[in-house]
C-alpha cells in the first residue's frame, strides 16, 4: 500500500505555508477551497493594492487580452508608451524601463548606476546600501540587501555593496569613496519590520549625494503607488531621487515593475538591458488602470484617513494587551508586540479568518488593500483583539 502524497508534493517547498488553499478573492476578502473566508491584511505583500480582483484590473486585463498580449520588446506598443508617459509625469523622473518583478527592477537600477559610474565617475561601481534593507532575491539584489540571515548565503556574493545602519548620515559620509556611485535604500524598510528612514535623513541623503556627485536610488517597491498616503513616499520628504524602482502595487496583483530615472542618468546602450516579457501591453494596461485609480481625486485622502483609523485601532489594541508602539505611514503600519508572540498571533488569526504578517517575531505588519473600508478596519480590529486575547502574552 502506498502512502498518499501531499497535493503540495509537486511544489518546491520554499516557505512554511499553512495547509490552506485559496481559490477566490474579492476586495479585502479571500476564500479557500472549503469556502471559508478570510479578511486579508497582507494582500500579497502590499501587492493587490486595490484588493482582490478589482473591477478596473479585471477590465484592463480582459479588454487588453482581447486586443494585444505581447508583441516583443523589439517593438513599441501602445500600452507601454502610455504607462511610461503617465509614470514619468507623476514622478517628475524622465524615463522608464519596465520589468516583471521588483528584484528585476532593482537589478536594472544597479546596472544603470554602474553604467553611469563607468561613463561619468571614472569606473565607480559601489552602491552604499543599508543594514536590514531588502531589495529582492536575485544574486545582486540579495547582495545589496542587508538581511543578516543572508550574509553567508549563496556565496560568493556580488561585490560592491557596502552597508551602513539606517538613519546614520555620518556613516554614509564615511562610506562614500572614489569608488562610490550611489546610495540605495527604501524610504521605509518594509521586510525589516516597517522601519521609516525618516524625513530628515532622506533630506540629508539627498543633499549629501548631490554634493558628492553620486546618485540617490530609492526602492519604492513597497512604499510606492499610494501605500504611504502619497503616490510616492519621497514626496513627503520634499525630495526627488535620481532613480526609483516600483513594483508590488504597480500591477495591482499582476507581475509588473518599473525602473525610473532622471534623463542624465539614463545611459543604457543597445544590448545593455532588456527582457522577453518586459513592457508587455497586457501588464502595462493594468499598470495604467491602477495608476488612474490611485491618482483619482480623493483616493489618497481616503488612504490617509484609513491609515489614521487603523493606527488608532492598533493603539487601542496595544493598550488593552500591553503591546508597544505603532509605526509606519499610511497603510504600511507595524505594531511592536514587545514579545515574540507574532508567529502565534499570525497562526491563531489564520484559524479565526484573519490574514496577518509577522516580519519579525515581535512585530506585526499591516498592508491591507488601499480600498479597505472603515467597517472592514473595525472588523479586523475586533478579530485581532479576540486573537490577542486567545494567544495571551
Ligand atoms: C518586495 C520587495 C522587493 C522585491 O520585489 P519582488 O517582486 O519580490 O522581486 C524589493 N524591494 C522591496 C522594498 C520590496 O518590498
Amino acid at each position: 500500500m502506498s502512502i498518499p502524497q501531499s497535493p503540495f508534493a509537486a511544489l518546491m517547498d520554499i516557505a512554511p505555508r499553512p495547509p490552506v488553499v485559496f481559490a477566490d478573492g474579492q476586495g479585502s476578502w479571500l476564500y479557500d477551497t472549503q469556502g471559508k473566508r478570510y479578511l486579508d491584511l497582507v494582500q500579497g505583500w502590499a501587492v493587490t493594492c486595490l484588493g482582490h480582483s478589482p473591477a478596473p484590473v479585471v477590465k484592463a486585463l480582459t479588454e487588453q487580452a482581447a486586443r494585444l498580449i505581447n508583441c516583443s520588446p523589439a517593438y513599441h506598443n501602445e500600452q507601454a508608451v502610455k504607462l511610461a508617459q503617465a509614470l514619468t509625469r507623476a514622478s517628475g523622473l524622465d524615463q522608464a524601463f519596465f520589468a516583471n518583478s521588483g528584484a528585476e527592477a532593482n537589478e536594472g537600477a544597479i546596472k544603470l548606476a554602474r553604467k553611469w559610474g563607468e561613463k561619468h565617475r571614472g569606473g565607480a561601481y559601489e552602491i552604499v546600501t543599508t543594514v536590514n534593507g531588502f531589495h529582492g532575491r536575485t544574486l545582486a539584489t540579495m547582495s545589496a540587501s542587508g538581511k543578516p540571515a543572508w550574509k553567508t548565503l549563496f556565496e560568493p556574493k556580488v561585490p560592491g555593496f557596502p552597508k551602513v545602519p539606517l538613519g546614520d548620515i555620518a556613516a554614509v559620509e564615511g562610506a562614500i569613496t572614489d569608488r562610490t556611485v550611489a546610495v540605495m535604500l527604501e524610504p521605509i524598510q518594509g521586510e525589516a519590520g516597517v522601519i521609516p528612514a525618516g524625513i530628515e535623513y532622506l533630506k540629508a541623503l539627498r543633499e549629501l549625494t548631490e554634493k558628492r556627485g553620486i546618485l540617490l536610488i530609492l526602492d519604492e517597491i513597497q512604499t510606492g503607488m499610494g501605500r504611504t498616503g502619497s503616490l510616492f513616499a519621497f514626496e513627503q520628504a520634499g525630495i526627488r531621487p535620481d532613480v526609483m524602482t516600483l513594483g508590488k502595487g504597480l500591477g495591482g496583483g499582476v507581475p509588473l515593475a518599473a525602473l525610473l530615472a532622471r534623463r542624465e542618468v539614463c545611459c543604457f546602450e543597445y544590448g545593455d538591458q532588456g527582457g522577453t516579457f518586459n513592457g508587455n501591453p497586457l501588464m502595462c494596461a493594468v499598470g495604467s488602470a491602477v495608476l488612474a485609480e490611485i491618482t483619482a481625486p480623493g483616493f489618497l485622502d481616503r488612504v490617509q484617513a484609513a491609515g489614521a483609523r487603523l493606527w488608532k485601532g492598533l493603539e487601542t489594541l496595544a493598550v488593552r494587551h500591553g503591546y508597544g508602539a505603532v509605526r509606519g505611514q499610511g497603510l504600511l503600519l507595524a505594531l511592536d508586540l514587545k514579545k515574540p508572540v507574532g508567529p502565534a498571533i499570525v497562526e491563531q488569526a489564520l484559524a479565526d479568518g484573519l490574514l496577518l504578517n509577522a516580519p519579525r517575531p515581535d512585530t506585526l505588519r499591516f498592508m491591507p488593500a488601499l480600498t479597505i473600508s472603515d467597517t472592514e478596519i473595525a472588523q479586523a480590529m475586533t478579530m485581532l483583539d479576540g486573537v490577542c486575547g486567545k494567544v495571551g502574552g
